[in-house]
């Protein structure tokens, strides 16, 4: 039995591949500042499978990270094989969290401007 997200996934994979012009999946991430409308559990859960459809599209990814480093790092770093590059936004993260997110291949930070 299908999940309601579970079929969005599928319908979103079938529309970005009848598209031409997608040039990135997203947005996609975790942002841990705003858990009263997703808690973290179902963010990390999704934000992996984001990246199972960014690699069967083999497109990059817009990200969004919002005091969740450590995890973001983490879920990026188990699928940085299947990772074509992106940039994350909303980073607020320290500079060690700079360092590290920069430390993966084609990852590039926009500064937090989400308010
Ligand atoms: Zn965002």
């Amino acid at each position: 039995m299908y999940t309601l997200a579970c079929l969005m996934f599928v319908c979103l994979m079938s529309i970005i591949g009848y598209l031409r012009k997608v040039v990135a999946i997203g947005e996609c991430g975790l942002d841990y500042d705003r858990l009263q409308f997703c808690p973290a559990d179902v963010q990390k859960k999704y934000f992996e499978k984001q990246f199972e459809l960014a690699h069967l599209m083999k497109l990059p990814m817009f990200l969004h990270m919002r005091e969740a480093a450590a995890d973001f790092c983490d879920i990026l770093d188990r699928n940085k094989n299947r990772f074509y590059g992106g940039v994350a936004h909303s980073f607020t993260g320290s500079a060690e969290d700079c360092d590290k997110l920069l430390s993966f291949s084609n990852l590039y930070i926009g500064k937090y401007t989400c308010y």
